[in-house]
């Protein structure tokens, strides 16, 4: 979509964070709480069904509409993290579930009435190595039963479905090497407490991260997303849209920091002038900016390649990287222009800080997204 037509999009996302104020992500923050009336608003208001089709009830607004809202809420200082995997994993179904299971879940979750947020790839041993991955399900008549373990399973308690990866196929069974992993759509509302457990897991920001354990789990075959062994595919293709909406994050991030900095630097006076006065403390608010505006073009560019359905593996992976080493260096930066106060819990910075720290290391670590292109782009050596 144009930038002008975006921009009525962008205002009301802005117009709606104005409503959720540092304030109310403080309070949150201090408990770990889940920022339940602010997704509710996000819901109501219809921007967590932009990606869904008009068909099933949604806006089916494209990818850059998508990134713009996620944008918008990080920039507003709010913290999208909350409900972003609602956008990104609706693509497994939309694009890989049977018409049935889209008409049975979509709607529902178009109208708010189900939330589709949790996500359940990585587990503790496998770790960046998803092909290891050690769940399993088994089928057993019209089910499958699911034993193993999850971690770092985002928003499982504040999510009805989760997207499951388990393994169907003993790996030294398997036709491939990418070959007998599957895609499940669990519904975990039939199964908290028989067979699923799920616990919190506090972490450095307030994020609503879990690690889930599956003993003896049903699964409906029905919940099975297409072709049993194929789920690997199926989650690699959602990822260059998660890489995509992240990156817009990370934009909206740096936005707000270099905002921050910028008015904080023209206010502040010390030595009877503005301390932006001085070019060692413009020069990195100018450098960070220059290194956003950057990553913008590259996040733009993905998702225009993204929404017209052409292939993007490198420009997502790129855009992730350099959108999150944007906002990481525009929250170092934003930090050092406000000194002391940069500590200060009111000031949100330190919030904001922690919690765009995250961007380096998940859903893909920096090192994964080097070896990406050193692979795919510059045909190196595979070297894992
Ligand atoms: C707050 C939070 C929320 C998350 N939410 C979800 C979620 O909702 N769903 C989900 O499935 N996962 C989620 N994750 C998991 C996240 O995707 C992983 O943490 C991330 O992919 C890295 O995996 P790992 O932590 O196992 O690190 P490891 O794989 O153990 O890697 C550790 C370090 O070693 C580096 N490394 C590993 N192998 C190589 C190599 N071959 N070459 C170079 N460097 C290498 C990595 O880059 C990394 O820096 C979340 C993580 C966090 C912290």
């Amino acid at each position: 979509m144009e930038a002008a037509d975006l921009a009525p999009i962008r205002e009301s996302v802005r117009t709606l964070c104005a409503s959720f104020p540092g304030e109310y992500w403080r309070a949150l923050d201090r408990e770990r709480a889940y920022p339940e009336k602010f997704v509710a608003a996000l819901t109501q208001a219809g921007f967590l069904a932009a990606l869904i089709p008009e068909d099933y009830g949604g806006s089916g607004l494209p990818m850059s509409a998508a990134a713009a809202i996620m944008e918008e809420i990080q920039a507003a200082g709010c913290n999208g993290a909350a409900c972003h995997a609602q956008m990104y994993t609706m693509g497994t179904l939309l694009r890989h579930g049977s018409a049935e299971q889209k008409a049975r879940y979509l709607p529902a979750i178009a109208r708010g009435e189900l939330r589709l947020q949790a996500f359940g790839v990585t587990e503790p041993t496998s770790g960046t190595d998803t092909l290891s991955l050690r769940t399993t399900a088994t089928r057993a008549g019209d089910h499958y039963l699911v034993n193993g373990q999850k971690i770092w399973t985002s928003r499982a308690e504040h999510s009805d479905l989760m997207l499951l990866l388990a393994r169907t196929t003993p790996r030294e069974q398997a036709t491939s090497r990418t070959a007998g992993l599957s895609v499940f759509l669990v519904d975990m509302r039939d199964v908290k407490g028989q067979g699923l457990t799920i616990r919190p897991i506090r972490t450095m920001m307030n994020h609503a991260t879990t690690e889930v354990f599956f003993e003896n789990m049903p699964v409906p075959a029905l919940n099975l997303i297409g072709a049993e062994g194929e789920g690997f595919r199926y989650i690699l293709s959602g990822m260059n849209a998660e890489r995509i909406l992240i990156a817009a994050e990370c934009i909206g991030d740096a936005k707000w920091f270099i905002a921050k900095a910028a008015a904080y630097a023209s206010a502040r006076e010390v030595f009877g002038r503005p301390i932006g006065q001085n070019q060692g403390v413009q020069f990195p608010i100018a450098r960070a900016y220059i290194g956003m505006r950057a990553a913008e073009l590259m996040v733009r560019e993905a998702a225009t390649l993204y929404e017209a359905g052409k292939e993007c593996g490198a420009e997502a992976n790129m855009a992730k990287h350099l959108a999150a080493e944007a906002s990481w260096a525009a929250a170092d930066m934003c930090v050092q222009t406000h000194g002391g106060f940069g500590f200060a819990e009111e000031f949100d910075i330190e919030r904001k800080f922690r919690e765009t720290r995250l961007y380096q290391v998940a859903p893909i670590s920096t090192n994964l997204v080097l070896s990406y292109i050193a692979e795919h782009v510059l045909g190196l050596p595979r070297s894992y």
